[in-house]
């Protein structure tokens, strides 16, 4: 079961085998039994608002400063503190759940911005996932955008990720999803770029901003010649069809420099910060007050100084 959950994961037709002293292997399979005996909890704490945003700054790598943060959903468990995502998700997934887990995330990130602006603090904009259910949904957009003019939030501020596998499942789908989105002013980001079927005309088809290149090719080897120039290439193809790059899962000096070499525009991981609670990263962003004009798209584009 936990090597198909990750072969899974790395995209269809993968094989995956597990050592049983693998550490990752003791990891996910107690993500799963936490999951299964979690599972008939899950549907209840939704309702009773047991999930909430953790925050995670997205920095410049040149200059360290934050232009963003990924929302990242946290179950608070009454008994059993916070629980990962790598718990909660697959079984919201099951039942659909997901569906309503994602639209309250993005609420709390439109309020968020709401208070922010209200008092006048500073504010970065925001990225959220959303699961390949709401593909489905021809509505989605009108949905997303009723909640952030609820909110009378400015659009621009919210960016959307969409798995590389979700968009790969049907290309067509996809292309008409995000221009719908694009059009009604949205930001689109692909997530976990690299890391299962990807393909270059994705890139050059679909309305994006945004590339976040998978973590797996940071904590590969970067002395070694072939995983340097493999995601140094991914990189620079995005570059030059004009989309920000976003290196995930940094975590240490020597990967900051690695990053700055390949042209990354943003860098994301525990070197900066892990993801923190609301009150935290206000705070964070409190400390950062004398940060670049924000606004995303001009900001994200400029090289920094
Ligand atoms: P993701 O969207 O690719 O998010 C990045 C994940 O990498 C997060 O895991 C984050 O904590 C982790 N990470 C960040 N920096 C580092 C680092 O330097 N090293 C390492 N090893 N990991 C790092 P997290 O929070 O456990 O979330 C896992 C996945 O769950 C997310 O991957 C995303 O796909 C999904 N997820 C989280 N929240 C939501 C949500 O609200 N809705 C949906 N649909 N999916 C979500
Ligand atoms: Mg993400
Ligand atoms: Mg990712």
């Amino acid at each position: 079961e936990v090597a198909l959950r990750k072969a899974k994961q790395l995209g269809r037709s993968r094989r995956y085998a597990f050592e049983t002293d693998d550490a990752e292997f003791a990891r996910l399979r107690e993500d799963m039994r936490l999951s299964m005996e979690l599972s008939v909890e899950i549907g209840d704490a939704l309702e009773r608002g047991e999930f909430e945003a953790f925050f995670q700054p997205l920095f410049r790598p040149s200059n360290g400063r934050i232009v963003g943060a990924e929302a990242l959903a946290r179950w608070r468990h009454p008994s059993r503190g916070l629980v990962s995502p790598a718990v909660f998700i697959p079984p919201l997934e099951r039942s659909g759940a997901i569906v309503a887990l994602d639209l309250a995330i993005f609420e709390q990130c439109c309020r968020f911005l709401r208070d922010r602006l209200d008092k006048g603090a500073v504010i970065v904009p925001l990225n959220c996932n959303f699961s390949r259910l709401h593909m489905r949904n021809d509505a989605f957009p009108e949905t997303v955008k009723s909640i952030v003019d609820g909110f009378g939030v400015p659009i621009e501020l919210l960016e959307l990720e969409l798995t590389e596998n979700i968009v790969m499942e049907d290309l067509e789908r996809a292309e008409r999803l995000c221009r719908r989105l694009k059009d009604l002013g949205f930001r689109i980001a692909i997530d976990d770029f690299g890391s299962g079927y990807s393909s270059l005309g994705m890139l050059q088809n679909l309305p994006i901003d945004e590339v976040k290149i998978d973590q797996l090719f940071f904590h590969r080897d970067l002395s070694d010649f072939r995983n340097a120039t493999v995601v140094y290439s991914m990189a620079n193809i995005a570059k030059v069809l004009g989309l920000v790059v976003v290196c995930e899962g940094i975590e240490t000096a020597e990967q900051v420099e690695f990053v700055k070499g390949i042209g990354c525009d943003i860098a994301q991981g525990f070197f900066f910060s892990r993801p923190v609670d609301e009150a935290s990263f206000g705070k964070l962003l409190e400390r950062a007050r004398a940060h670049e004009p924000l606004t995303r798209s001009p900001l994200r584009k400029e090289d920094a100084r």
